[in-house]
């Protein structure tokens, strides 16, 4: 008995000082869609209750799973498959055009326990990226593989494959041959993502299961009229997708290149752990911090107490988030406090 008592008091101490699981913890979810010039005077009625119901979906079965005793990693990687299955979201299905009116694909799924992760970049063929993803963290000794010899492994994966026209989409092209335009009177690439809206939207999910694991999945189409093999942050661990048990997980979405250059999904673990801050608070403070260097987005962390938090510089940010406490779909940033509460 004393002996046990010990153990149970080592294991808390342990616990406690390395902040790694603990057993049934509450369960929890929270998902974005992207971020960017999201306002309410652009879109109508019908517009809205699509992307609403399509985020309570997303919630709503990766919740499910986590509620049945399932891991913090198939939860996200549910989500986010919903998501990229969806034509209203610049992932999988919708992804935004590049220069040359092809489709390039980037994902990355990360898991707290041992910081296990696998990234995709510049795929063409692959129906659901963060699935090709996962089977590099779970099935490859790499962790990140691009373009074509990523597409071979997806199918030696027996991936689903699809043409490159399957993520065609009229509202997409439209938003290409604007930003077309926009470049040709604005030769400096910095200028024309003043307006996000055309520009970005990516999706992910990051949950914390009854063991106390952390997950984060992040899929992208990357920017529209990226050019020349470009690859954003969401591929690069730490920059705009990030999971560690001893801190928080941590998916991003906005204007890749400051994401890589600030470490945002890192950097927001490391405050966290290094700093004792709250998430939510070390959230809040990198992307102003962002802000002010001229980056916009934002992102969606689960610390591992289970606190669901998420933090934006944008108008709007689609996203939902589900506790114990109840389910929030929102995309304005009226409808809360930026910081998410
Ligand atoms: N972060 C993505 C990228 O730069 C785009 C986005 O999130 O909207 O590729």
């Amino acid at each position: 008995m004393k002996l046990l008592t010990l153990q149970v008091i080592t294991l808390s101490i342990l616990v406690a000082t390395t902040g790694f699981a603990s057993a049934n913890a509450p369960v929890g979810i929270v998902i974005h869609g992207g971020a960017g010039t999201i306002e309410r005077s652009k879109m109508t009625e019908e517009q809205q209750k699509n992307y609403e119901v399509t985020l309570a979906d997303a919630v709503n079965k990766g919740y499910e799973l986590l509620a049945a005793g399932g891991s913090s990693l198939d939860a996200v990687t549910l989500a986010v498959t919903v998501l990229e299955d969806s034509p209203l979201f610049n992932a999988g299905k919708g992804a935004v055009y590049t220069w040359d009116e092809t489709h390039e694909l980037d994902a990355a799924i990360m898991t707290g326990q041992k910081r296990n992760a696998g990234a995709v970049a510049s795929v063409t063929n692959v129906k659901n990226p963060i699935l090709l993803a996962r089977a590099i963290m779970e099935q490859s000794e790499h962790v990140m593989l691009t373009g074509k010899g990523a597409e071979q492994f997806a199918a030696a994966q027996q991936l689903d494959l699809v043409e490159n026209s399957y993520f065609n989409s009229e509202f997409r092209y439209e938003a290409l041959k604007r930003a077309k335009q926009a470049q040709q009177k604005l030769p400096h690439q910095a200028a024309i993502v003043a307006d996000p809206n055309w520009k970005m939207g990516t999706v992910g999910a990051v949950a914390i299961d009854n063991s106390g694991n952390l997950a984060a999945a992040t899929s992208t189409g990357g920017m529209t009229a990226k050019r020349w093999g470009r690859v954003g942050d969401v591929p690069v661990i730490g920059a705009g997708n990030f999971a560690d048990n001893s801190s928080c997980a941590v998916s991003g979405t906005g204007h890749g290149e400051y994401f890589i250059r600030y470490n945002v999904a890192a950097d927001i673990c490391a405050r966290v752990k290094y700093q004792g801050k709250s998430a939510a608070s070390a959230a809040r403070e990198v992307i102003d911090e962002l802000l002010q260097v001229g980056g916009t987005g934002g992102v969606i962390v689960v610390d591992n107490k289970g606190e669901l938090s998420w933090a934006f510089n944008t108008p709007g940010m689609y996203r939902a988030k589900r506790s114990e406490a109840g389910t929030v779909v929102e995309i304005f940033a009226d409808q809360s406090e930026k910081a998410g509460k």
